[in-house]
């Protein structure tokens, strides 16, 4: 008996999303059926709507996804009906480094979270009678339902406020993750934090976790500025305010920079890092806004300040370990990710989107009230 839901369809790359009835099929051996609570807006959803990645259409988007679980297959085992999930990014299983508790690194990342489809192709999914892609992050939960596998619904406990706790499962394991599972700055280093999203926000929360001093927020909207002071950055800056921001930066740290986390993807920026880190320094790249991004690195200043550059997909996170943890740290009050959040409507979704895109809402929450 397939599940009827309400689904957000992107039906053509760069048109709004439109509510539409769908039915999900039952759930297979190895998956589960989650009745949504709430569902983040991450900044790859608008990606995907505005065709920068090659995701197929139609489409149902969503990937930051949080719920009680309704229905479970004969394999599933340690998740049962009733359950509260945080749905997480999709992997393998197989791979090396799945096998290597490393599934951010997946070989089938790509595939199996971009791709729209499971790993064979098929969808659980159907709009009008037609399949749709219904598997993007292997959970498609801008829905009142969503069909996912066991590996990427990690159960969490039961007293934490479950519809808020969906960016977990992708934007805010990537903040948080880059500094404490990635870069592992030490108490008392200084930490620089590129861009003031979501992100970027987790990272600063992160930063105070460990003990960093300064925590630096480079971020033009000033908002987000007063934010980030307000959640652990102990100076805020407008990088358009700044001549050069590499000796503005060595200047507040008193010297080279020892971390850097950036959540911009932008060329100029990740220059600028490497020229403000000093020795041994580390930077963290975690943003994209294209596929083709270059950036142009002055060979002698990794060189000789012994640089790490690394690339951090999913905050090098294992999901199961790290966002139990992760919700942990938030009930004990250490990890405020409420203050970042904004709830709409998902009648609402086109205008969160917006909301995000502007910088007006920092995590948009889609809930499914009515
Ligand atoms: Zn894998
Ligand atoms: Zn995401």
């Amino acid at each position: 008996m397939a599940t009827e839901a309400i689904v957000a369809l992107l039906s053509a790359i760069g048109e709004p999303l439109r509510l539409t009835n769908a039915q999900i099929a039952d759930p297979r051996a190895d998956e589960l059926l989650v009745k949504i609570a709430g569902t983040g807006i991450c900044h790859t959803d608008l990606t995907v709507q505005h065709g920068r990645f090659p995701s197929p259409v139609p489409i149902i988007l969503g990937h930051e996804g949080s719920g009680v679980v309704v229905a479970v297959g004969d394999d599933v085992g340690d998740i049962a009906v009733d359950d509260n999930v945080v749905l997480t990014f999709m992997s393998c299983g197989v791979c090396s480094s799945c096998r290597s508790d490393d599934p951010a690194y997946c070989e089938k990342f790509g595939q199996l979270n971009m791709g729209g489809y499971r790993e064979d192709g098929s969808s659980a999914t159907c709009c009008n009678g037609h399949e749709v892609a219904g598997h993007f992050f292997g959970q498609s939960s801008f829905a009142t339902y969503a069909l996912v596998n066991r590996r990427n619904a990690v159960k969490v406990r039961p007293d934490a406020p479950i519809h808020m706790l969906g960016p977990l499962g992708c934007g805010l394991q990537t903040g948080a993750g880059t500094i404490l599972n990635a870069l592992k700055p030490e108490k008392g280093s200084s930490c620089v934090i590129f861009g003031g999203g979501g992100v970027g926000l987790s990272a600063v929360m992160a930063a105070r976790l460990v003990g960093c001093d300064p925590i630096i927020l480079c971020e033009p909207v000033e908002s987000r500025r007063a934010l980030g002071l307000e959640l652990g950055a102990t100076i805020a800056i407008d990088p358009r305010a700044e001549g050069d921001i590499s000796a503005r930066l060595m200047e507040l740290c008193g010297g080279g920079v020892d971390v850097i986390c950036d959540t911009t993807g932008i060329p100029a920026m990740i220059e600028a890092a490497v020229q403000a880190l000093g020795i041994g320094g580390k930077l963290g790249l975690v943003g994209m806004n294209s596929m083709d991004a270059m950036a142009t690195l002055s060979v002698v200043s990794i060189l000789s300040k012994g640089l790490t550059i690394k690339g951090v997909i999913e905050g090098d996170s294992n999901p199961r370990i790290f966002i139990p943890y992760l919700v942990d740290l938030f009930m004990a009050g250490e990890f405020p990710l409420d203050r970042l959040i904004s709830f709409f409507d998902i009648s609402q979704i086109n205008e969160a989107f917006a909301a995000q895109e502007k910088g007006a809402a920092i995590k948009p929450i889609l809930t499914f009230a009515s």
